[in-house]
């Protein structure tokens, strides 16, 4: 949740600062500050609100500086007030620092160290600045202080941190909670929470994991372990550039990523496809051996992805496959047989329910695979085996184009494990996701469409209901959750024959129902359960495969393989809760109380 960004170099630090602090955005935050160093001249701004709060706050000031450290901050000790915001600096007002995450032992830590000193804020964040302090005046260079402390923190923690004595340097650390160093060759470095917040400066990046620390100026930038011992470490380059971090003409990144999605499958297809059109996956699995079970293990979106996963894995590999919420799953003591691949799906790949059952299997000895659009990210470091997702990156807190790659990349995972048992290919994976793609194109221009129903339908409604059954019911619960996501409408994804065993008794007079049939085995079933709500007064809106419409239908789909059809259905779906939350006035790429990536258990 929430963010930091840390630069050093030639460009206009508050400039740099704030352009990566906007792209962190979509984490979620209610309070932002950034401190600008011009020589020994210190400038902190800071303001409860919006990024745009602090830009006013600022106003017309010239801050000169190319070193600063900036802050998104999610409270979580102490109201989102300007007190509260960060940075925050130490009691000799040597030292400032931005920290996300929470500290659990503040409290010993101050009570110990620090009893004396007079905290201006209720964050547990300030102690940590304060410890800075304390151990630089018993002595210590201002490194050998910020390791001693980090050696005391018990808990969550990115943190970036700037002495006024030495602003030639910048010190950052990280221990479950992102962070990342940005690096160049032309005299500029960096850290933030994500590579996206760095991408206006640089492509290239060193991972850091939990428990080290970087010390960078603005040509060298040096990885250590909290023993101080130098750790050498890759960079890596990412192939975004700066157009897929913004939103160009669009008013919305959500629908960027929607309009996206055929060219996230036409990418997929040229990642994984070999020039003489084979599969080209295996060096990414290398080693991995077919499991006798597959256990999908993942929350929110990515746990529907799963949920179509599984029926793909099922019915093309003959693996039989459980999906799991990760937050549940960890508590369940699960009787786990020999020979299951975990596989842990997570968009940005810092889920942190996810993490806790990767590091609980892990310990237990079995395999993962873990399937992330974030390379590097912690996720896709932790698990034995990683497929990217290859979706550029997702800014809008609802996923869309996620969800689509999450589920694509399954389907070739499903084809890989099908050949390395000789079953019988029936299918060409790759042919289908070509038609997929073309048949997105088709869905995204179709936005009157979605725009009309939202008017008939969901206009000045609280609650609706969306029905299907198989594939159709694991995209129903999809639809719901990104209605529920942007609009706050309440809406309830329900498997089409499980209205009548109980929820059927909320439907009035004129409840928005929809309902999705794309399987001509159950389309009459469905269609049956949609006259049932009908007969009570729901108002009922249908999106149908072609073949299987009928006349009064609200929405033809596109012809694709049965196995698929949920990436194309969700298409209308995503369209129409955009739609409604526009409609809403509601803030569509960061709703409230959400954030993008649950850092957080
Ligand atoms: N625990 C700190 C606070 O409440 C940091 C919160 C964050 O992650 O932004 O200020």
């Amino acid at each position: 949740m929430c963010g930091i960004v840390g630069y050093m170099g030639a460009k206009n630090a508050k400039d740099v600062v704030l352009s990566g602090l906007k792209r962190l955005e979509y984490r979620g935050y209610d309070s932002a500050g950034i401190c600008v160093v011009n020589d020994e001249d210190v400038n902190i701004y800071k303001e409860k609100g919006k990024i745009k709060a602090l830009e006013s706050l600022i106003g017309d000031v010239e801050i000169e500086g190319t070193v600063g450290i900036g802050h998104t901050r999610w409270a979580t000790h102490g109201a989102p007030t300007q007190t509260n915001a960060h940075p925050h600096q130490s009691y000799s007002g040597r030292f400032t620092l931005v920290h996300n995450g929470i500290i659990e032992n503040y409290q010993e830590l101050k009570d110990q160290y620090v009893p004396k000193v007079e905290r201006l804020s209720e964050t547990d964040t300030e102690i940590i600045v304060h410890l800075i302090d304390a151990f630089s005046q018993k002595g210590y260079e201002t490194e050998d202080a910020f390791r001693q402390v980090l050696n005391l923190l018990d808990g969550s923690y990115a943190i970036a941190l700037i002495d006024r004595e030495d602003t030639s340097k910048i010190y950052a650390a990280k221990n479950k909670s992102p962070l990342l160093a940005g690096i160049t060759e032309n005299g500029e470095n960096m850290v933030a929470s994500d590579a996206t917040a760095m991408i206006h400066v640089t492509n290239e990046f060193k991972e850091l994991r939990d428990l080290e620390y970087v010390v960078f100026d603005r040509d060298t930038l040096t990885i250590k372990n909290y023993d101080g011992e130098i750790i050498d470490r890759e960079t890596y380059t990412v192939d975004w550039d700066i157009s897929s971090v913004e939103t160009g003409q669009y008013d919305h990144f959500m629908l960027k990523e929607i309009d996206e999605q055929p060219t996230v499958m036409r990418n997929i297809i040229s990642q994984y496809q070999d020039e003489d059109g084979q599969l080209n996956i295996g060096k990414e699995l290398d080693g991995l051996s077919v499991p006798r079970r597959v256990h999908i293990v993942a929350c929110g979106t990515s746990y529907h992805a799963g949920l179509v996963g599984k029926s793909i894995i099922e019915n093309i590999a003959r693996i039989p496959t459980e999906v799991h919420i990760a937050s549940e799953y960890m508590y369940a003591n699960p009787i786990i047989e020999d020979d299951v691949l975990f596989i842990f799906i997570s968009q940005s790949g810092e889920t942190a329910d996810s993490r806790g059952v990767l590091n609980q299997v892990k310990e237990q000895g079995h395999r993962t695979l873990t399937i992330t659009n974030v390379q590097g990210s912690t996720l896709y470091r932790e698990a034995d085996y990683k497929l990217l997702t290859h979706a550029g990156p997702e800014i809008a807190v609802a996923s869309t184009k996620a969800y689509t790659a999450q589920i694509a990349v399954m389907a070739l995972f499903a084809i890989y494990l099908e050949a390395e048992q000789n079953l019988e290919n029936n299918i060409d994976m790759f042919h289908e996701l070509r038609t997929i793609s073309t048949a997105m194109e088709q869905l995204k221009d179709m936005k009157d469409k979605a725009k009309d129903i939202v008017d008939e339908y969901l206009t000045g409604v609280r609650s609706c209901f969306f029905i299907g059954r198989q594939a159709d019911y694991n995209v129903v619960i999809e639809g719901a959750l990104k209605l529920k996501e942007i609009s706050y409408i309440q809406a309830e994804g329900y498997a089409g024959g499980e209205l009548k065993h109980g929820t059927i008794a909320l439907i009035e007079d004129g409840t928005p129902v929809f309902t999705v049939i794309t399987d001509p085995q159950i389309a009459k079933n469905t269609r049956s359960n949609a006259q049932e709500v009908e007969a009570r007064g729901a108002n009922t809106c249908t999106i149908v495969a072609k073949g299987l419409d009928r006349e009064g239908d609200a929405w033809v789909l596109p012809d694709v393989h049965p196995l698929l059809t949920p990436l194309v259905s969700v298409i209308p779906l995503q369209l129409i809760s955009y739609y409604a939350a526009l409609q809403r006035g509601c803030d569509v790429d960061k709703p409230r109380n959400l954030a993008k990536s649950v850092t957080v258990e």
